[in-house]
């Protein structure tokens, strides 16, 4: 028995510990003495920590289901706060002659608000807008009208295109025109002398430099993206032929995204600066240096440069940069360029937390009773059955192996209509019960192989999560990408559980099986028992970043609701509620016209009437549920 005295009881501080909550959460989230996760709001200029369960109160109270998207603009105006800052500090610390004009990418997050709160909270910074395509553009030109901020027009471009931002430049913008393709540049020239306007233009430059991690593609010799060496050439010959090498203002280049690793961000940016002197050399007036985006956000909360994590944070990020970029313009006597960064990620990643319930949990127990044996059974059952009596910790591989092989025997019998499927069944309880007796014996173990240790990883519980992975944290399906994810309550109390999180597409692939973990990666997250008639709220941190845009439709699971949070005089303040998708949305997104489908399945209703199969106020009745169905959300409800 063990000591009372000396069993420490669970306290939150250990519910963060094993959430890494510290590392990952900077200092937006933290957990209340109630055991509830807090989110770090403002209230008229004071720090205000508000309990994620208070908001959920209010939100139930107002009728909002989950799966619920919460955005909290405080976050996003810190973070936008945050880079500028830095990066000014940066400069003033090294005398640095220029300035920084940060730009927002709209492909991040291009939802109305996130644009709208982007462009009020930078305001003060002159923090502009980047633009990857024509509705992207359309979009920055109705909110982006501060001439000395920048909107700079990434992306291949038609005439289009190009006569909309020189029309947007001539009323006062400044909108820089990057070429990415030397073809480009004849139509750029064209239209703008049409409009009788110089454009301001920038090459983006293709580096050797490689980005590393995941979009180590977007950069290097062999990226899609920019022009090489010989092509920027071949773009400053054209334009001086044209006489317009004083339009020329911008060198760009990008990593790619989420570039974990600092020495690559330096490496490119050197290379990057050494362009841009010779593109002064060349007789352009040139003034703006852009580093694109890449700047990452420690997901994993590890200090190291693993794919979901960073070596370095923003303050060295700026330092380490500018210091790059004055030096290498001060030894070649170029004045210091204006900078421009592109981040996305570091910017609208805190804003956003998913919150889902927990709609049912798939457990494997062990179970020590042996009912259910059926009496005339298959001699190899007996065999199953004993090694599940003798096991033994100094044998458990040959234990394990021994399992395996009568299983599949067994299996293999039923296959061929040995054994009836009660033996096969009874076969499946006593095989997993010896895989947690082994799973247990093994946790207490030094030496084992990694088989072994694999086990407890298979017989994890499975919580069903009422959302979609593929809706919204797709990333987490396409690319394996980790994102912070813990119960939201109840963290006073230790997790006796491990689980995996599934989502309600039944796809075998909308299961989470990443988590954070102090020491690195695990493949199953600590949760509580769920207690019947009592939600059991899990949030998934960190998804502001290209989840809702690259969210889709599988199994036909809509948009969530939307809430945006934040507080005012002590008060939590619910605001720009955005209904999620109903079915009869999703349903037109797919082609379907919800009047079509509402008729078609009238006419089965009639005919049921009619072969005298319902009568017809059941019919009535059965209507009512279907149009209520077309007008639901995609999710379950209670
Ligand atoms: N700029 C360009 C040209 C991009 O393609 C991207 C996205 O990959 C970004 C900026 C934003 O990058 P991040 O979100 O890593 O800051």
């Amino acid at each position: 028995m063990p000591d009372n005295k000396t069993v420490k009881k669970w306290s939150t501080n250990d519910s963060k510990e094993i959430y890494g909550i510290d590392q990952w959460s900077n200092d937006y989230f933290n957990v209340n003495n109630k055991g509830e996760v807090t989110v770090n709001l403002t209230d008229n200029g004071n720090k205000s920590p508000v309990s994620l369960v208070d908001i959920t109160r209010g939100l139930t109270q107002r009728g909002v289901q989950f799966p619920v998207m919460l955005r909290f603009k405080d976050l996003l105006e810190s973070r936008i706060a945050h880079l500028n800052e830095s990066f000014l500090k940066a400069m003033s610390a090294v005398n640095y002659n220029g300035t920084y004009r940060g730009v927002y990418p709209i492909k991040v997050n291009q939802q109305q608000q996130v644009i709208e709160e982007v462009t009020r909270s930078g305001e003060k910074y002159h923090y502009g807008l980047e633009v990857g395509s024509k509705p992207e553009l359309i979009a920055a030109l109705s909110y982006m009208h501060d001439p000395e901020a920048y909107i700079i027009c990434n992306g291949y471009k038609d005439s289009e295109f190009i006569s909309l931002a020189l029309h947007g430049q001539q009323m006062g913008l400044r909108i820089v025109l990057v070429i990415e393709t030397p073809s480009e540049i004849d139509l750029i020239l064209q239209v703008a002398k049409k409009i009788k306007i110089k454009p301001l233009l920038g090459i983006r430059a293709k580096l050797s430099t490689k980005g590393g991690g995941h979009w180590n593609d977007s950069s290097g010799d062999r990226s899609v993206f920019g022009l090489n060496m010989s092509q920027i050439i071949e773009v400053i010959d054209k334009i001086k032929s044209k006489g317009q090498i004083n339009c020329l203002r911008m060198l760009h280049f990008h990593l790619g995204s989420q570039i974990t690793d600092i020495t690559n961000l330096r490496q490119g940016t050197t290379e990057a600066c050494r362009i841009y002197i010779d593109l002064v050399k060349e007789g352009a007036p040139m003034g703006l240096f852009n580093i694109g985006g890449g700047l990452a956000v420690n997901y994993g909360g590890r200090k190291n440069n693993a794919s979901g994590s960073s070596n370095y944070d923003i303050k060295e990020y700026c330092t380490d940069l500018i210091e790059i970029i004055k030096k290498t313009t001060d030894d070649a006597n170029v004045p210091h360029p204006d900078i421009i960064s592109e981040s996305g990620r570091a910017i609208v990643a805190y804003y956003s937390i998913l919150l889902f319930n927990v709609l049912d949990v798939n457990r494997i127990e062990a179970d020590n009773s042996l009912s259910g044996l059926p009496k005339n059974h298959h001699e190899t059952l007996d065999f199953l059955i004993d090694v599940y009596k003798n096991l033994k910790t100094e044998r458990l591989q040959e234990n394990y192996n021994d399992a395996v092989y009568y299983r599949d025997s067994l299996k293999d019998l039923f296959l061929h209509g040995v054994i009836s499927l009660r033996e096969l069944g009874f076969t499946e309880k006593i095989f997993w019960s010896i895989l947690q007796k082994i799973a247990s014996a093994v946790e207490l173990e030094e030496y084992v192989s990694d088989e072994l240790k694999e086990i407890k990883n298979t017989i994890t519980d499975i919580y069903y999560g009422n959302f979609s992975v593929f809706q919204s944290v797709p990333d987490a399906w396409a690319i394996d990408q980790l994102f912070p994810i813990m119960p939201i309550h109840r963290l006073k109390e230790e997790p006796t559980r491990e689980a995996v999180i599934s989502d309600i597409t039944c796809d075998c692939d909308g299961v989470i099986n990443r988590f954070v973990d102090p020491d690195g990666e695990r493949k199953t997250l600590r949760l509580h028992p769920i207690i019947s008639d009592k939600d059991y709220i899990i949030g998934i941190f960190l998804v502001g970043a290209y989840q809702e845009t690259l969210g889709d439709l599988h199994n036909l699971m809509g948009d969530t609701h939307v809430m945006s949070i934040n507080v005012e005089k002590g008060k939590i303040k619910y605001s720009r509620e955005t209904e999620g998708d109903s079915i009869a949305d999703v349903l037109s997104y797919a082609e379907h016209n919800p009047k079509e489908l509402l008729g078609r399945f009238r006419c089965l209703a009639e005919r049921a009437v009619e072969e005298n199969l319902v009568s017809a106020t059941q019919r009535r009745k059965i209507m009512t549920a279907y149009e209520a169905g077309l007008r639901g959300y995609t999710y379950f409800g209670k």
